[in-house]
């Protein structure tokens, strides 16, 4: 992965930067060294180790942006999988559960990934209405949205930033 976890004082995941401006960081004494990364950087004469996360010194004070729901971070919360016949790696879309011209919202609770397949068979019908079962309930996810939603997860599939995450979603079970 490349890039550095960056951790606010109360250890609040906040962004993820590049090496340069994380060094920039611990150089200024905004910030210190909480994991190092395992490869250094080699120049002529030193070694620069790397950081992999650091936490600022301060803490910084952001109000909550809203998790907004986008067909990008359901795609995401649905690990790409088809949430009636659990397809991977096909053509997918989002399936509105309950339909929208029938009251169903566009939001994280009526919206799943779905298949063209199980797409053109539920049609305009509820799951009831269609025989088609959900895997899952489509959720809210429990997420400080700090970081986007598709970036945060994939930031947790690196093991050394997953625990510095996961006390702020419920993840998936890595891979
Ligand atoms: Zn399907």
């Amino acid at each position: 992965m490349e890039g550095v976890l960056v951790l606010n004082h109360n250890y609040q995941p906040l962004n993820v930067t590049n090496a340069r401006r994380a060094l920039g960081l611990l150089y200024l004494g905004k910030a210190h060294l909480v994991e190092k990364d395992s490869k250094a950087f080699h120049s002529e004469r030193t070694v620069i180790e790397l950081p992999a996360v650091v936490r600022l010194n301060h803490h910084v004070r952001r109000p909550t942006p809203a998790l907004r729901v986008s067909r990008k971070a359901i795609f995401a919360r649905d690990d790409h999988t088809c949430q009636y016949c659990g397809a991977r790696g096909t053509a997918l879309t989002i399936d509105h559960v309950a339909p929208k011209d029938r009251g169903g919202t566009t939001d994280w609770t009526n919206l799943v990934c779905c298949c063209t397949k199980c797409n053109n068979l539920k049609g305009n019908r509820t799951p009831e209405e269609s025989g088609m079962r959900l895997r899952r309930r489509p959720f809210r996810p429990k997420f400080i949205p700090y970081i986007s939603y598709t970036k945060f997860l994939a930031a947790a599939a690196n093991p050394v930033w997953r625990p510095y995450l996961a006390p702020y979603a419920d993840l998936p079970p890595l891979a």
